[in-house]
């Protein structure tokens, strides 16, 4: 089939390779002329495991290329994805729709008559519907992602189910064509109607969120008490209702979608004149632990951070990317900088990015350079790399030994053997 994926940043350049790698003819449209020159080029411009092999081989091939003209797209599609972003808005909750709209408009105007436009993007609940009404030349449908980035290419391919949220028997089989091989692999199929489409990707973001706050005041509780929210997850994992998953404790959730998905959500909700206040609680409990992080600093620091170099082990939201966007790493390092301190930040991926947004930090080319004369590291990017650096060589090159574990990920008897103090978030301070 001849598909357009409109807008390529994390999710439409993966959907747009993917659905080359499926077999199907792809044209990626973005505004951004850059972006497009590097795509089409076989270059992504961030960091996705397997992603920079599928672009080359299918810009390679012909398969898949990249335009930023609408007329293009619309002459060459036969079904339009549109991936485009849905940021916060500024001085609200609620979602910024401008780049939606503005998508769905330009496809309307270009595409054949009757071709099936479907929204991939995060939306609050009534978009697909208004959009729908807006552009009755062409056909909506709504198709909610759910990769995660760093998965992003396997979640794609092999996702754990398929979400089409359609008003017609038509728009269902065509979705069912451009699936059929990830269908053919036994993916559950969910078919809804709008709404509920467009609910279950928040309902899902917001569950998770959920579920990450609960271990996280958990934590708070456990800080309190002298408990240890290591032994008390393990141990309410264990419980197959519960799970283990999603329930370590630590600096919390950030990126470009759970904060500002839950509380779209809940001033949605507002809208529509039922109470979400809870993700509030889920938001606030969330920015509590980088609060948390920032304050343990200053007392490990006597009281201040003034002139103290501090080495922070991460700027990802999350390991196995480049994105930054509402980072708690940055957003520690950054607070801690604006309060005296020389804070020096390493991460494998994402040092670009930081950099930009956050002139004013120290960075280091390595993790080593990083802890060189550190009085203080915290290790806030849970980076497969971090747990693999020896206590005993980073402590030779330290100022003092002191770490914070703000992923609850490292070996704290390793450290502590190694003559590190150590602390991690929800458990006991070492003695
Ligand atoms: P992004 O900012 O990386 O990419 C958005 C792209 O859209 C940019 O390249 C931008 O230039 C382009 N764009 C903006 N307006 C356009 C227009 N009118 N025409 C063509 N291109 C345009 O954002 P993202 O992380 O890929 O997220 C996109 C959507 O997918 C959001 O709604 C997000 O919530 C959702 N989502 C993201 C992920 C993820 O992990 N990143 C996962 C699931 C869902």
């Amino acid at each position: 089939m001849r598909l357009t994926v409109i807008g390529t940043g994390y999710l439409g350049a993966t959907h747009a390779a993917c659905m080359a790698e499926l077999g199907h003819e792809v044209l990626g449209v973005d505004v951004d002329p850059d972006k497009v020159a590097a795509l089409q080029a076989g270059r992504v411009p961030f960091h996705e495991p397997g992603l920079p092999e599928l672009i080359a081989r299918h810009t390679a091939s012909g398969r898949l290329r990249f335009t930023t003209d609408y007329a293009e797209a619309g002459a060459f599609g036969d079904v339009h994805f549109v991936c485009v972003g849905t940021p916060q808005l500024k001085g609200s909750e609620g979602a910024d729709l401008t780049y939606v709209d503005s998508a769905f408009a330009a496809v309307a105007e270009h595409a054949a008559p009757g071709a099936l436009v479907v929204g991939k993007s995060t939306v609050p609940v009534g978009t697909a519907g208004r959009l729908a009404r807006a552009h009755g030349r062409v056909e909506v449908a709504w198709n909610p992602e759910f990769l995660r980035e760093g998965f992003a290419v396997e979640d794609t391919l092999r996702p754990d189910r398929l979400v089409f949220g359609v008003r017609s028997e038509r728009a269902e089989t065509i979705l069912r064509e451009v699936y059929a091989s990830v269908l053919a692999a036994g993916t559950p199929l969910v078919a809804a109607d709008f709404p509920t489409a467009e609910l279950v990707k928040t309902a899902a973001n917001a569950f998770l969120a959920t579920k990450i706050s609960f271990i996280n005041a958990m934590a708070e509780l456990c800080e309190a008490a002298g408990g240890d929210v290591g032994v008390l997850a393990e141990a309410i994992g264990h419980d197959d209702r519960i799970g283990r998953k999603f329930l370590r404790a630590g600096v919390g959730f950030g990126g470009g979608c759970l904060p500002k998905d839950i509380r779209a959500f809940a001033h949605r909700a507002d809208e529509l004149g039922v109470s979400l206040a809870f993700l509030r609680e889920v938001d606030a409990i969330n920015m509590r632990r980088r609060d948390k992080v920032v304050e343990l600093a200053r007392e490990l620091c006597g009281g201040s951070v003034l002139g103290a170099r501090i080495a922070v082990l991460g700027a990802a939201f999350k390991p196995d990317s480049d994105d930054i966007r509402d980072s708690p790493a940055l957003n520690v390092a950054a607070r801690l900088r604006l309060d005296g301190a020389d804070v020096t930040v390493y991460d494998p991926e994402a040092m670009d990015n930081a950099r930009k947004a956050f002139p004013l930090l120290g960075y280091a080319l390595s993790a080593e350079e990083a802890l060189g004369g550190a009085d203080l590291v915290l290790h806030l990017t849970e980076w497969p790399q971090f747990r693999e650096i020896d206590p005993e060589r980073a402590r030779s090159l330290v100022s003092r030994p002191r770490i914070v574990d703000g992923r609850g990920v490292l070996d704290a008897d390793r450290w502590t053997a190694a003559g590190w103090r150590f602390w991690a978030l929800g458990r006991p301070a070492p003695v």
